[in-house]
């Protein structure tokens, strides 16, 4: 049999387990739209509670986590603070202006992350009629252009000052937010304490096969619930999918240590690699690195094509690795050792 293939592209690419599926099937379900179906309820409950939150929402993608949650802290005429590389901005079609009519201040940032006087510097002043109104604050943990780097918790406290100081909201694209949980040892709860709304992917590193969950205020949530509505996201019996997410909060989340310890791993390789210019430090899931210019990624690609392996080009000369469950020891030596075999 030839070897499996080893998709690095994205932590998207998983595939639900054995038990994942049985757990799917075995859910009780009811009619979501009616707020009937007890696993969607269990999910939600069970996610907020998890990061000290009242409720949560259950929705097809973090795409429309995200822009549900934009749009229920905003109105046409509004503007969010964001980090320039920050999905939100870059990776959702434009949403912000489409959905809810806001505009972006764009913040340069360390590797996809802000600082609280960045953050104040970057708030309209009050009262001139030529603005926009700065309301929400964006913060994405871990950040996926940023090469999976993680915010510290006093970074965070300190954005979050500023955001109460001066009347804004605060949203987490928490897409990955369980890497940077087990990465940095920090506790779910206190996210609860800093962010109005929490985004969290359960189709990523988590690997159900679909969803991710909006957290917040029970008043926020009923205000969301219709917004997901409105853009067509009111699933039916969708405790078959939630049940992927329940059996994924039980039993994915530790086992991110082993995808961030194989890239690490592949990161301490591509260092040794005459090919490689300049690799960013690995801190979760994430692997970019940037080729040489004498290196076309096209090649670097179709060479790790002719190994089984499959990775993305992400911008000029960048490559990405993303590690993840269907990621496995054997898997990174196989990766590794092709990565050598191009030096030769
Ligand atoms: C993947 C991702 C999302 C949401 O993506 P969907 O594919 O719509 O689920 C949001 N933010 C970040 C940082 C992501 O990486």
């Amino acid at each position: 049999m030839p070897d499996p293939i080893i998709d690095l592209r994205s932590d998207t690419v998983t595939r639900p387990s054995a038990a994942m599926l049985d757990a799917m099937l075995r859910a009780p379900v009811g009619d979501d739209v009616y707020e009937e179906d007890p696993t969607v309820r269990a999910l939600e409950d069970a996610a907020a509670a998890r990061f000290g939150l009242e409720a949560g929402l259950f929705c097809p993608s973090g795409t429309m986590t995200n822009q549900i949650a934009i749009k229920a802290h905003t109105e046409p005429l509004s503007e969010v603070i964001c980090e320039q590389t920050a999905h939100v901005y870059l990776w959702e079609v434009g949403g912000i202006a489409f959905h809810s009519g806001a505009s972006v201040a764009l913040i340069p940032g360390d590797r996809g992350r802000v600082t609280a006087a960045q953050v104040e510097a970057a708030i309209r002043p009050d009262d001139n009629v030529h603005y926009p109104t700065s309301n929400l604050v964006c913060l994405e943990n871990t950040s996926n252009r940023g090469g999976g780097s993680c915010y510290s918790m006093e970074t965070i406290a300190a954005i979050a000052e500023v955001a109460r100081r001066r009347k804004l909201a605060m949203h987490l694209d928490g897409a990955r937010i369980f890497n940077a949980l087990v990465a940095t040892g920090q506790r779910a709860e206190d996210y609860g304490q800093y962010f109005d709304s929490i985004s969290v992917c359960l189709s990523k590193g988590l690997g159900t096969p679909v969803g991710s969950v909006l957290l917040g205020s029970k008043a926020f949530v009923h205000k969301c619930r219709r917004i997901r509505k409105v853009m067509g996201g009111g699933m039916r019996q969708a405790g078959i999918l939630a049940a992927a997410g329940l059996y994924a909060l039980e039993h994915n989340v530790d086992r991110l240590a082993d995808d961030h310890r194989h890239a690490r791993e592949l990161g301490a390789t591509l260092q040794e690699q005459s090919y490689v210019a300049e690799v960013l430090p690995v801190e979760t899931n994430l692997v970019i690195f940037r080729l040489r210019d004498e290196v076309k990624p096209e090649s670097f690609l179709n060479h790790l094509g002719q190994h089984g392996i499959r990775a993305s080009s992400f911008g000029p000369q960048m490559i990405r690795f993303v590690t993840h469950l269907d990621v496995d020891d054997a898997m990174i030596g196989r990766v590794q050792q092709a990565l050598v075999a191009l030096s030769a």
